[in-house]
């Protein structure tokens, strides 16, 4: 029986692989796959004609109402909006799978559809009392309400612990004062989740999430931004001045709004996933189409090293950001409620693989890249703020390792009380000594020997790389906490290697554990080129993750701070040739 509550990447760095939560390879319903093929069919005929409608508006910075109408008449706006409610009922791999569609026409499309569905009523799925269903849900299936997610502030961005609107209490409502910025759908919603802070009976001030909408006395919204991407989405101010809010508008606890606010994130990540992996396909498709036409000294350029080795790696960035996202949706999709780890490494790495695979594909058009005739400029920008935005990548990579790390050291801690109380409690302190030593000795005597019991035996190689990895990782998470101990947290750059270590793990894993099921589904044959990506991502892991081993003890980090210090001192570069 399978512990819902573990989490792979947890355990992993614990020295424990937990194979069954990521074997089999998720698979979808037949009944639910059937009806996603048809909306993937919808969605391309619905979006395909329109490639000279989304240049021109990215151009001039809008979506026209009618062709927002059109979306809610498709229904996207109710994608994950049980059919109860008047929505399509997704669970989060169909969900993202549709995003995927989307995006690969037009990222601003996505992103509309996204920041409503992903995280603008997210917290209202998630946590909203059957009453706040009825009232809302129908609404925003229909798109009759659009959805906005208003967290960040001028001085609350990745620190969002510190938002500044305030709640008061009044009577049965609040009073909500404060000003949101960079809201996506701002322009466009009338159903805000917005977190404020309350004051408690000597109680510390506590994030609260509130449902707040448009017709509200005191909410205005500010003018459109001008931004670098997702230009034709609409990004604006969200304005709360007086705003009366009843108290059954509150989500969820109404001293947790911060735990809300992390798990809307946490559960709305598929939809950035699967927009990251859309765009990387459409990529794909330009590029090699356009190596495979445009001919230089006489040959067509895919012909040359070069750009074969760019599009390679397109195709293993794809596959692997692919199987990360649909792992995650999976596990999102069975019910296991611990996966914030694993969904923040899935951002991170599809985020990264979409910005790589933009700026190679637009390499590979040479000067046609950079013209606005074709889409891959537009492509390039709009898939900046992916590695920005929902968390920066930055801050995920401090979650991912942090996360872990404490893991460890709640280990050696425990460790260390148990032999303090194996006098007073022999029993238990045996307990706990037996599992640490347990970690240890696996650790030490090598379990890189064996493959993974649950993978195919034609892909026991990649397994027997992932143990060894693995081992990798939980000596470094270990080394890194002995080396820097409570340190850990103004130690970065130590920390940002082992978050490296463990998306390489995660991506790994999860290609093995697809490459595992296409074989049993298709054979073994008709598998030779997912084997092939297996088999260079699992040697690329391997090596990355035995540099960043060697990096914990010999790097030159402190150089390259202290070069960073000495240059923000001055606030310029110092150098000149002149
Ligand atoms: C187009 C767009 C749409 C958006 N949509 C929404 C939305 O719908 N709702 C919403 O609430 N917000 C939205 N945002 C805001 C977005 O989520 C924030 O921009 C993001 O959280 C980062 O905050 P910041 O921009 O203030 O950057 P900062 O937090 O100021 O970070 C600046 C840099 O410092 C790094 N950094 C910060 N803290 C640390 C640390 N402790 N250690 C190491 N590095 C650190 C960051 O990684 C980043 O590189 C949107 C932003 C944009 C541009």
């Amino acid at each position: 029986m399978v512990d819902k509550s573990s989490s792979f990447m947890r355990s992993l760095c614990m020295g424990r692989i937990e194979e069954d939560i990521v074997f089999p390879f998720p698979a979808m319903d037949p009944d639910e796959r059937e009806m996603l093929t048809s909306v993937i069919d919808s969605v391309d005929s619905l979006l395909g004609p329109l490639e000279d409608d989304f240049r021109k508006w990215d151009q001039a910075g809008e979506m026209p109402d009618e062709f927002l109408q059109k979306l809610k008449d498709f229904g996207l706006f109710g994608l994950c909006i049980p059919e109860e409610f008047g929505g399509m009922g997704m669970g989060s791999a169909a969900y993202s799978r549709t995003l995927q569609q989307v995006a690969t026409h037009d990222a601003s499309v996505a992103v509309t559809i996204g920041a409503h569905s992903s995280i603008g009523m997210r917290g209202l799925l998630l946590f909203g009392t059957d009453e706040q269903k009825q009232r809302f849900l129908p609404k925003l299936a229909t798109g009759e309400m659009l959805a906005a997610f208003c967290l960040t502030e001028a001085g609350a961005g990745s620190d969002a612990a510190s938002v500044a609107t305030t709640a008061i209490r009044d009577g049965d409502d609040w009073v909500l004062n404060g000003t949101k910025i960079w809201i996506t759908n701002g322009g466009i919603a009338d159903f805000f989740t917005v977190f404020a802070k309350i004051e408690q009976d000597g109680d510390r001030a506590r994030l609260c999430a509130f449902i707040v909408t448009r017709d509200m006395d005191g909410v205005t919204t500010g003018p459109h931004e001008d931004k670098m991407g997702l230009r034709a989405s609409s990004t604006t101010s969200v304005y709360l001045d007086n705003v009366r809010v009843p108290s059954t508008n509150i989500l969820g606890p109404d001293n947790a709004g911060f735990k809300v606010a992390m798990a809307i994130l946490n559960n709305g990540r598929t939809g950035l996933g699967g927009g990251s992996v859309g765009m990387m396909k459409r990529l794909i498709g330009l590029a090699s189409s356009y190596a495979g036409e445009r001919k230089q000294f006489g040959h067509p350029i895919i012909e040359y090293g070069m750009i074969k080795e760019k599009i390679g790696k397109m195709v293993i960035d794809c596959y692997v950001a692919e199987s990360m996202v649909t792992m995650v949706a999976g596990l999102i999709d069975n019910g296991y409620e611990d996966y914030a780890i694993e969904a923040a490494i899935s951002k991170v790495f599809s985020s990264e693989a979409t910005g790589r695979t933009a700026d190679e594909a637009l390499q590979t058009a040479g000067g046609s890249g950079f013209m606005r005739e074709y889409p891959y400029e537009r492509f390039v920008r709009d898939c900046r703020i992916n590695r920005i935005f929902e968390g920066t990548n930055e801050v995920l990579r401090l979650f991912i390792a942090l996360t872990a790390l404490k893991d460890v050291g709640e280990g050696l801690r425990e460790l260390q009380s148990s032999v303090k109380g194996v006098f007073d409690h022999p029993i238990k302190g045996f307990g706990v000594m037996s599992e640490y030593a347990w970690r240890r000795a696996q650790l030490a005597v090598g379990f890189g020997k064996n493959g993974i019991a649950n993978v195919h035996p034609e892909l026991q190689e990649a397994g027997v790389i992932f143990r060894r990895t693995a081992r990798a990782l939980a000596q470094a998470a270990d080394r890194i906490l002995r080396k820097h101990g409570k340190n850990i947290i103004g130690e970065q750059v130590a920390t940002r290697r082992l978050a490296d270590i463990m998306i390489d793990l995660f991506g790994l894993v999860s290609v093995l554990s697809r490459v595992d099921a296409a074989i049993r589904a298709k054979g073994v044959q008709a598998t030779a080129h997912e084997r092939e990506i297996l088999h260079v991502f699992a040697v690329r892991v391997e090596r990355r993750t035995q540099d960043g081993l060697a990096r914990i003890d010999d790097n030159e980090d402190d150089l390259v701070a202290s070069l960073a210090v000495n240059t923000a001192t001055a606030a310029k570069y110092r150098w000149d040739t002149v």
